[in-house]
């Protein structure tokens, strides 16, 4: 037996089998769920490549790495800051009128 840790939790555990780097089989099925799911997004942020896509609140180019549909800026409450937007233009417009 040989004293190893988990390549997932690092628990400590023993085994037999000198290619086992997993303490369990939970652990095992994680691990293999969890290189899935990065290749996937991997392969989801190579396809943004040399396609411009660009936020919808502002219009700024986007990041490939960039998941949402709006810019960094504009990610924490998109909406908000659209009615803003939209507020401070009507403002300039002289459609809205501040009392
Ligand atoms: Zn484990
Ligand atoms: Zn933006």
């Amino acid at each position: 037996m040989k004293n190893k840790h988990c390549d997932w939790c690092d628990t400590q555990f023993q085994t037999k089998l000198s290619y086992q780097i997993y303490c369990s089989s939970e652990c095992r099925e994680q691990a293999t769920r969890e290189k899935i799911a990065e290749k996937y997004n991997r392969e989801r942020i190579q396809k943004r490549k040399n396609k411009v896509r660009l936020c919808k609140s502002c219009g700024t180019a986007l990041s490939i790495y960039n998941d949402f549909n709006t810019c960094n800026n504009c990610e924490s409450n998109p909406d908000e800051l659209g009615q803003v937007l939209k507020e401070i233009k009507g403002i300039a417009n002289g459609k809205i009128e501040l009392d």
